[in-house]
């Protein structure tokens, strides 16, 4: 099934490397794409809760800000391939797509497996091998400056040759799904630097049993902001959701990133969820002293259901500590201000983060620094291309993370196509 030599080689069957595969298409070139996993684009398939978002509709400058300062190696490869080629390109293959909230596409069938599959058979049209259940345990150069690459496949260890490889082996989440960061420990082989890596857009752990009393409960429209020693650090407004030990959604997860690299400095972290964003303190104070006045007879737990979703009730008479049967006129000046301050500032304690396993990306990578962001090649050393999750590269939710991936491993499987291979 593997020919002894190939003249391209992409490691890893994720959206990158099949990505990758299909744009190295080069009829003088023998191609094999290798995938440790049974199936290729594991990680793909489950994305999007297995509907995949594809990309965003957002503008260039903002799109690249989602990545924060790493964004800045990102315009290169998106000023060749970004979001509106990706879906023409998607379109093009059988896979329609369409725009949801928050700028967000996804396939018009909701299903992540329509692109992999598309992928597979364009694959095959150019004749281009995916072989499965073939890890890649070791990558060097021989003494002809040929690719040496050691192969546990069908039962053996088998050797290969290569002109030129492409790792897109992905990063360290979800290992599940073949992730394992193998790819860091190839490029160190060269004497690339692996940053720092921490699982990110990951769901964070609070303190006590707040989060599992609220379990489930989704809110909409909140600010949360991240506080330590009393100073405030960020802000994000939203959608985040209760687990049974903390807290995820959208603003959690991007929020995360910053959570993790703190508590990973030790320092004290907690979270002030805003309930009532639209409300500055007074305004809300003065819908309460009106829902005080217009409803005076009822009682307090009755007022709590127009200012709360419904679990959450409990935990603030809770809280509180007022009497739930209390009539609204009996409730004292310093018990509307405690209501309004809890509603303003709910405060959570973060005592640390799910592992790997749970976050959907990983922070930090291969350099940016040793990587020419024109062809995605190496820059330490020759016909060696990085794309995907593997580099430096991390965005937050809302397709962001796909689009890096897609747009990378276009690149360097161009740049593989037209690469002349001179040496051999
Ligand atoms: C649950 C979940 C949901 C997500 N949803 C979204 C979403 O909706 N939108 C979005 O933008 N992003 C999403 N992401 C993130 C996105 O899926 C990843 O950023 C993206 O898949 C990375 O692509 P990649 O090709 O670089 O790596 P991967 O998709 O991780 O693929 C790497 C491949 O390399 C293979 N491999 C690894 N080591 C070897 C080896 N030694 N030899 C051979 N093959 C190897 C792996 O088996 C794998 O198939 C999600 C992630 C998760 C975990």
């Amino acid at each position: 099934m593997l020919e002894t030599h190939y003249n391209t080689v992409i490691i890893g069957a994720g959206p990158a490397g099949l990505m990758a595969a299909v744009e190295a298409y080069n009829p003088d070139h023998s191609i094999v794409l290798l995938e440790k996993m049974h199936k290729t684009g594991m990680k793909l398939r489950i994305s999007g809760k297995g509907r995949c978002n594809i990309t965003n509709e957002e503008g260039m400058q903002s799109f690249l800000n989602r990545f924060g300062k790493k964004g800045r190696f990102l315009k290169y490869p998106f000023a060749q391939f970004f979001n509106h080629d990706l879906l023409k390109y998607l379109n093009e293959m059988g896979v329609p797509t369409k725009l949801e909230r928050g700028g967000r596409y996804f396939p018009q069938s909701d299903r992540a497996t329509d692109i992999v599959v598309a992928f597979e058979e364009k694959l095959k049209a150019l004749k281009i091998p995916i072989v499965m259940q073939a890890p890649v345990t070791g990558l060097q150069k021989n003494k002809e400056n040929r690719f040496v690459l050691q192969i546990n496949h069908a039962g053996k260890s088998v050797q290969i040759q290569a002109d030129q490889v492409c790792i897109t082996s992905g990063g360290l989440s979800y290992p599940a799904t073949g992730c394992t960061g193998d790819g860091y420990l190839m490029a160190q082989s060269f004497g690339h630097t692996i940053t720092d890596t921490a699982p990110s857009l990951v769901p964070v752990l609070t303190a006590g049993d707040t989060a599992k009393r609220v379990q489930g409960v989704s809110l909409r429209n909140v600010s949360v902001s991240v506080w330590s020693e009393n100073k405030k650090v960020t802000e994000m407004f939203g959608e985040m959701m209760f687990t049974r030990k903390g807290v995820t959604g959208p603003i959690i997860l991007t929020l995360s990133e910053t959570l993790v690299s703190m508590l990973d400095n030790k320092k004290d972290v907690h979270i002030k969820i805003d309930l009532k964003p639209a409300l500055d303190h007074k305004k809300l104070d003065q819908r309460l002293l009106r829902e005080i006045s217009e409803h005076s007879k009822q009682n307090f737990k009755n007022m709590l259901k127009t200012l709360l979703p419904r679990k959450m009730i409990d935990l603030f008479v809770d809280i509180l500590n007022i009497d739930p049967d209390k009539q609204l006129h009996q409730v004292t000046g310093e018990e509307r201000k405690r209501l309004r301050m809890l509603l303003k500032e709910f405060p959570m304690q973060v005592i640390g983060h799910d592992s790997y396993d749970h976050a959907i990306v990983t922070s930090g990578g291969i350099s940016l620094r040793e990587i020419n962001p024109t062809t995605m090649e190496s820059k330490l050393a020759s016909n060696l291309f990085l794309a995907g999750e593997v580099i430096d590269v991390n965005g937050e939710t809302g397709g962001y993370n796909l689009t890096s991936s897609w747009s990378t491993g276009f690149l360097a499987g161009r740049s593989m196509r037209n690469n002349e291979l001179k040496e051999f």
